[in-house]
């Protein structure tokens, strides 16, 4: 949503004669009912744009030159209202807020003027467009009118063929074994995050070594293991594992929190340039936005937590930045977390901004962001069916080399490894999801990215 207005040279007089004249003529808007409303709302975008008043294009949520009357009491219809109006650049949303402006006469300069004069966030829009339309139906026009894809990672998938040795992308694949896993090498924390669905603290204990090395063992070159824990950095072993998978052409990826950033940044570092870590992963911590920013590349992605993380928070975030939001996992502290903080009202807020979000940046999902953020509606058929990467347990699943357990996913039941090969876990993994997707039982869905 874009809407960039100057307003510099209306003479005030005039303006608010201008005004008051909208006003008296807007008099009807009040006694009309909701679904009259909305109509009005989009006849005038309609109107508008007819005008060449909107000038429309994709973006961010909403931009306001900085010229704008710096009395923040200033109603912002005596702007959007006048006919002489400079044109605005808005997007489907922008143009819905511009015209409700036009109509109702509630939302102030100082409402919307926020610190950062180009790229203007603020929850008084949400909270102003509420007035008159549902989230659902600000996800529907956003969906409707904002078509072209959006900015998520291509999807891929894939047959290993043990002839050839090669993965084959084509047909109805059965993978032998994960193209990607979880993998929890140490339950050690000492960030005492409230809502930790791990439930790690510093009486965690580290993942064995032999044992882990006896998972890297089996892997298969080409597999993406994300590892994380606890704090994955704190591990004893951290430089022999590394060593260890990247020594069997697999990929790791690393979890961290941005809250161990100033304390791991020269590790993290020396782990990228040795190239013994590919890919980072950046739990979010508002508090942590400088350090987060300070770690980014092209193969960092931001962690973000619905349900947790705020999303205005979020959008004020480089529009580089790629994200990867992730559900709410009712798991571990995470049970306690969501009795005492307003977890359902902050995903409602997630569910109203996603789309925003979704065009702003890099976005990427796990399967529970998925169902808990009701992706799916948002998307055509096509943009969906290129993008989906399958259900949990397709082509991933999860290891605790902690517990020495495997799951479908972290928040599945764990299952002993005991003397069970990798491919005979992931066969399980599969097993189950395929039991769970005949049965009709409610499967978490997976990652978008
Ligand atoms: S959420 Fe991550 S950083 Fe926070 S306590 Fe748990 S493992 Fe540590």
């Amino acid at each position: 949503m874009n809407a960039t207005a100057t307003v510099t040279t209306i003479n005030p007089a005039s303006r608010k004669a201008i005004a008051k004249a909208i006003r008296e003529a807007n008099n009807n808007f009040d006694k009309m009912t909701a679904a009259q409303k909305r109509v009005a709302i989009a006849k005038d975008v309609i109107a508008q744009l007819g005008k060449e008043k909107y000038n429309a294009e994709s973006g961010t949520y909403l931009q306001l030159d900085e010229s704008l009357p710096s009395n923040k009491k200033q109603q912002l219809i005596d702007i959007f209202a006048d006919p002489e109006m400079p044109t605005c650049t808005v997007c489907a949303r922008g143009a819905m807020f511009c015209s409700a402006v036009r109509k109702f006469n509630d939302c102030t300069v100082g409402n919307v003027n926020g610190s950062d004069a180009s790229n203007l966030v603020s929850s008084n829009f949400q909270k102003y467009e509420r007035k008159f339309f549902s989230y659902k139906q600000v996800s529907l026009i956003e969906s409707a009118f904002e078509v072209e894809p959006f900015g998520c990672y291509s999807s891929r998938q894939g047959k290993y063929d043990w002839d050839t040795g090669e993965t084959k992308w084509s047909g109805v694949p059965e993978p032998q074994f994960p193209e990607s896993a979880d993998f929890k090498q140490t339950n050690y924390c000492d960030a005492g995050c409230p809502h930790c669905f791990e439930s790690s603290t510093k009486k965690g204990k580290h993942g064995d070594f032999a044992h882990i090395l006896s998972i890297v063992n089996q892997l298969h070159s080409g597999t993406e293991l994300a590892i994380g824990g606890g704090n994955p950095l704190d591990h004893p072993f951290l430089m022999e594992i590394l060593e260890a998978i990247k020594s069997r052409g697999v990929i790791a990826n690393l979890t961290v929190n941005s809250k161990h950033l100033s304390h791991y940044g020269d590790l993290i570092d020396k782990l990228r340039q040795e190239k013994l870590v590919w890919g980072l992963g950046i739990s979010y911590n508002k508090d942590y936005v400088a350090d987060i920013l300070e770690m980014m590349d092209k193969n960092t992605v931001i962690h973000i937590i619905a349900g947790v993380d705020s999303p205005m928070d979020i959008l004020r975030l480089p529009k580089e930045s790629k994200l990867l939001v992730l559900g709410y996992k009712e798991h571990g502290f995470g049970i306690k977390y969501a009795k005492n903080r307003p977890v359902q009202e902050c995903l409602n807020e997630w569910r109203y901004w996603i789309g925003t979000i979704m065009r702003k940046f890099h976005t990427s999902f796990d399967n529970l962001g998925i169902k808990q953020l009701n992706i799916q509606s948002l998307l055509s058929p096509e943009v969906w069916n290129s993008h989906y990467m399958g259900d949990d347990g397709a082509f991933t699943m999860f290891l605790d080399a902690v517990t020495e357990t495997y799951a479908v996913t972290s928040t599945k039941e764990r299952m002993p490894i005991g003397t069970a090969t990798l491919s005979e876990m992931f066969s399980r993994v599969r097993k189950l999801m395929s039991d769970a997707t005949h049965s009709r039982l409610p499967l978490p869905l997976t990652v978008l990215h």
